[in-house]
Order: C-alpha cells, then sequence, then structure tokens
C-alpha cells in the first residue's frame, strides 16, 4: 500500500495506475476505521482492480460547536488495518492540501441536503460535497463507495454526480451492526458504558416502528412512539424519526408503493448518533 500525503504525488501515481488500463475504486472516510469501513473496502475490491482509500477529518462539514477537534484519529492503526486488507492507495492528506490559502468555492446539492441531518447540522451537506467533489477531481475513480449508515448523505452524493457530471459509479453498502443492533460508527467511541448499553435502543425503536408501519400502523403516532421510547431509554435529544421516500427522501405521511426508509438522529450524552433502516 502506497501512503499519499502530497496532490502532486497522488497525481504521479495515478497516471501510471491509468495508464494500466486498470479499474479504481475510492472510498472515502474520515478514519477511525471499524468494520463497517472495511466492508466498504472490500466491496471496492470486488468493483474495481485497485482500491484507493481517503482519510481526510473533513472541517467544511463539521458546523460550529461540533466535534472537529475531538473526532477520533488513529492513522496508525487504520494504516496497518488497510494494509492488511491490500488496499492499494491511502490518500492521507493535511487539510492544507485540500483547502489551500485562498479556497474559495462552495458546492451545495439542493433538495436532498434539506431537512434530516440538514435541518439539524446546517452546512453539513455542503461540506461533504465539497469534499467529495474535490476527492473526484483528484481520484477520478471509476467507482466510489458509500454506506448506507449515511443516507442521506448518499442522496447528496447520488444527485451530485447526476447534476455536475462526474463519471463515476456510486456503489451503496449496506449498515453493518454490532451484535446489539447498535450501528458501527467512530462516534460510538465517544459513548461511555452505560450510554453504549442504552444507544441499542436507537435501532430497537427503528426495528419496531418499521414492523408496525408495515403491519398498517398510523405513521405519526408510530413514529411518535418510536420518539418516546427512544428518550425513555437515556437519549437526551431526538433531531428527528421520519419516514420517508428513500428515493428523494421527502417526507411521507403514510406508507405507498414507493420504497420508503425510516431515518433518525438522536444525542446520548454529548454523543448524535445516526440510524435508519427500510421499511
Ligand atoms: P465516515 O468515516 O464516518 O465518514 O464514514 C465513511 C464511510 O463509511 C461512509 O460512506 C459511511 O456511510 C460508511 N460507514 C460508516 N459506518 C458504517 C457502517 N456501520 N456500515 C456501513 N457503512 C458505514
Amino acid at each position: 500500500m502506497q501512503t499519499i500525503n502530497r496532490l502532486a504525488s497522488l497525481r504521479d501515481n495515478l497516471v501510471k495506475l491509468r495508464q494500466s488500463g486498470a479499474t479504481l475504486a475510492l472510498v472515502p472516510t474520515m478514519g477511525a476505521l471499524h468494520a463497517g469501513h472495511m466492508e466498504l473496502v472490500k466491496r471496492a475490491k470486488e468493483c474495481a482492480d485497485k482500491v484507493a482509500v481517503s482519510i481526510f477529518v473533513n472541517p467544511a462539514q463539521f458546523g460550529v460547536g461540533e466535534d472537529l477537534d475531538a473526532y477520533p484519529r488513529s492513522l496508525e492503526k487504520d494504516s496497518a488495518m488497510l494494509r492488511a486488507a491490500n488496499v492499494d492507495i491511502l490518500w492521507a492528506p493535511p487539510p492544507s492540501e485540500i483547502y489551500p490559502a485562498n479556497f474559495g468555492t462552495r458546492v451545495q446539492v439542493i433538495g436532498p441536503s434539506e431537512g434530516h441531518c440538514g435541518a439539524a447540522r446546517p452546512g453539513h451537506f455542503d461540506g461533504v460535497a465539497l469534499v467529495v467533489a474535490k476527492l473526484f477531481n483528484q481520484i477520478k475513480p471509476t467507482h466510489a463507495i458509500f454506506g448506507e449508515k449515511d443516507f442521506q448523505q448518499l442522496a447528496v452524493i447520488r444527485q451530485l454526480v447526476r447534476d455536475l457530471d462526474f463519471d463515476v459509479k456510486i456503489v451503496a453498502v449496506p449498515i453493518m451492526r454490532d451484535p446489539d443492533g447498535l450501528a458501527l460508527s467512530s462516534r460510538n467511541a465517544y459513548l461511555s458504558p452505560a450510554d453504549r448499553r442504552a444507544a441499542a435502543a436507537l435501532p430497537a425503536a427503528l426495528d419496531k416502528a418499521v414492523k408496525s408501519i408495515r403491519s398498517g400502523d398510523d405513521a405519526a403516532a408510530t413514529l411518535a412512539a418510536a420518539e418516546a421510547q427512544i428518550m425513555a431509554a437515556g437519549f437526551t435529544r431526538v433531531d428527528y424519526v421520519s419516514l420517508v421516500d428513500a428515493e428523494n427522501l421527502q417526507i411521507l405521511t403514510a406508507l405507498d408503493d414507493r420504497p420508503a426508509r425510516i431515518l433518525a438522529a438522536a444525542k446520548i450524552g454529548k454523543t448524535r448518533l445516526i440510524d435508519n433502516l427500510a421499511v
């Protein structure tokens, strides 16, 4: 595995790779890697001849007062995991390589960025779209692999690719969970043992809500019950529990023949967790 920190060096390496005619899958991450990320790497290897993983804690997608400085960083351990998984390129640039002095461009994806996490974290998806657009331009992957864990992010990126004609195939990977159902997340490292136990109430509430809505129960009452269940488990705030059209993430007031998804975000202790399930 080649670890690259400079754009000029990345470009040199990619020229050689492209001349060989190899396909290249990119897995964008913020590091603090866990089995969920490694599932994306596995999928990347199935999709393409070569795999690049980026590790960049992107300041542009953190709001004021969010956890940019505290975000877990473990580059050495991550690097060992990626090497063991036979990743070809690790792109781990410093912030100055992504956002040099006088950087002035913004990217805003109207539609899927709005509502849900977009409402709770203003500007977050603009930051995501910006860094993903830059990563696509820097690496020019044939495939890019994203987790359904960040379901709204996936919708934002699909629209970004459509709107800006990026020649990349977006591949989605289902959520990897711990045995008690909690979605794996780098932010789970923040949880105290008691909060970690209580956090399993989030996927449990969504699972119950999915079954209830499928059985014909009223959506609004079901979502309110899920919210109450999450709060009763010890969460301190529920940002949203929503039933949405899985394609455009518009709110659904009742199930119809469109694929639907329940999306949720809630805070436990100081940690904000997100989750989602297909209905
Ligand atoms: P992050 O490092 O949190 O920005 O995540 C990098 C990528 O890994 C994103 O595409 C996430 O959706 C994906 N990811 C994170 N956690 C999981 C998980 N538990 N299961 C599947 N994909 C995940």
